[in-house]
């Protein structure tokens, strides 16, 4: 199968790739890549290239490739019982063990976890549930939703109407009426020239109780904020940022969702980002990190103040009418469980917040003084490098000019390292499996160094 001479061909003539462009991929424009393997930070395509992945997939694969344990447990999982549904009480070894584990690392005041199959079908389940709970308390006008351009919370109808992205919008006549969109926490960006870190958070805040005098406090339901935007363009919050927020959110009686599809089980060296921006979240989403990709699956952290009242909606309401077949799938569980042991065991938490920290401050020495090299920026594992035509006067590049793509594509073809392009166009973005070593993360600010040389 692998060495089918007509894979490609089926590619072109079968395959709906997304977030593609169709066109130019039919064209034959897009580089078709099939990819055969992997161990630790890198992976192999059929021809025999070995890379190493400074992005763990699309940040998920944070173990690294490779992980007989893993493999292990979802081999013994289909074999012993491939799947049995949880409704109605019904549960397996692997989907019980699962919930108790992210339930003792989840925050003190958080109560069960709802599992999914995707970060996206998560945040969809959270919005539900928002819903079901304002209408059990009786206030069926609080359902608005608010969340920040340049967000990231997945491409379904809801979700992608939470994006904050236009590009999930376009032509799909979204976003969906209950959303706004508030200021993109990114100091560099959206600050104006001369603004301090406290003056912009204070802006981020003034708009914020605008939108929600504007709209009324009594229509607005939640926030939702992955700690650290990721897709948006990796940018850490400003200094004091959710703090400050959260003291808006609580003074309105305004639930905040925490999306921690990205930051979840250690990307930023600590094991929610939540915990380490001081943000106290009523739902937390976790998806890629929870299995390191091995498997597909997602969950929706509830805290003890909503599951209070989701339970009480059920004694007025009957069951609670929200379900997927594949909710806590055994194969995805046995795979979770696998996963975060193996996180434990090998301290990977602890590797992601040192090396990557290494990565990080490497990063800012070698670019930081390059002329379009606007900013580099982080944390824990994840590392940005946002490219300026000019930087005294932050003359941003247009996504049409591709510097971000360009890079990634030098970096690829001189020292066979993956890097993505983040959509904006001028952002290359690293976020590699935790199990990186320091000798790899130099290796990764070297070859970018040379690849922003060749290119600017
Ligand atoms: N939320 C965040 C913060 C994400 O980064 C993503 C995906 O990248 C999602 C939600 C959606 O997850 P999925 O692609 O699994 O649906």
């Amino acid at each position: 199968m692998l060495h089918n001479d007509k894979l490609e061909q089926w590619d072109r003539e079968s395959f709906f790739h997304p977030s593609t462009h169709l066109a130019e991929f039919a064209r034959g424009n897009v580089a078709q890549r099939v990819i055969t393997g992997g161990t630790d930070s890198h992976i192999e395509d059929r021809d025999g290239n070995r890379m190493l992945d400074a992005f763990a997939g699309l940040y998920c694969v944070n173990v690294g490739y490779g992980r007989t344990e893993i493999a292990e447990a979802i081999a013994e999982q289909a074999r012993e019982l491939a799947y049995y549904h949880s409704y109605v009480g019904h549960g397996t070894e692997a989907s019980i063990t699962l919930a108790k584990m992210v339930m003792d690392r989840a925050p003190d005041h958080m109560s069960k976890v709802y599992f999914g199959m995707s970060g996206s079908d998560a945040n969809e389940t959270n919005i539900k549930l928002i819903w079901y709970y304002n209408n059990i308390l009786g206030r069926p006008e609080k359902k608005k939703i608010i969340s920040r351009w340049r967000g990231y919370h997945g491409s379904g109808l809801m979700t992608g109407s939470l994006t904050g992205l236009e590009l999930f919008h376009k032509k799909f006549d979204l976003p969906l009426a209950q959303v706004l969109h508030t200021e993109a926490p990114d100091y560099f960006r959206r600050a104006n020239l001369g603004q301090t870190e406290p003056q912009f958070v204070q802006h981020c805040v003034a708009e914020l109780e605008a939108m929600i005098a504007r709209e009324g406090a009594g229509t607005i339901a939640a926030f939702i904020g992955e700690p650290l935007l990721g897709t948006g363009g990796i940018v850490p919050p400003p200094e004091g940022y959710w703090p400050a927020i959260q003291a808006v959110l609580d003074k309105h009686d305004i639930l905040l969702i925490a999306d921690e599809v990205v930051t979840g089980f250690g990307r930023l060296g600590s094991m929610f980002g939540s915990e380490h921006y001081g943000m106290k979240p009523d739902l937390i989403t976790i998806a890629k990190g929870l299995t390191s990709a091995y498997a597909p699956l997602s969950g929706s952290i509830v805290s003890d103040k909503m599951w209070r009242v989701l339970e009480q909606g059920t004694d007025e309401n009957g069951p609670i009418g929200h379900g997927w077949t594949y909710s806590a799938h055994p194969i995805g569980a046995a795979a979770g469980v696998a996963n975060l042991q193996l996180i434990d065991t090998l301290g990977l938490i602890e590797n992601a917040g040192t090396v990557g920290g290494g990565l990080n401050s490497k990063m800012r020495a070698a670019l930081t003084d390059h002329p379009q090299v606007g900013d580099v920026r982080g944390e824990g594992m994840i590392c940005a490098v946002e490219f300026v035509k000019d930087k005294s006067d932050r003359v941003f590049y247009d996504a049409a000019d591709k510097i971000g793509p360009q890079i990634a594509a030098k970096l690829l073809e001189q020292s066979s390292i993956i890097a993505r392009a983040m959509p904006q166009g001028d952002i290359l973005g690293f976020a590699p499996p935790f199990c990186l070593t320091e000798r790899e993360a130099d290796q990764i600010v070297d070859a970018t160094a040379s690849a922003v040389k060749a290119v600017l």
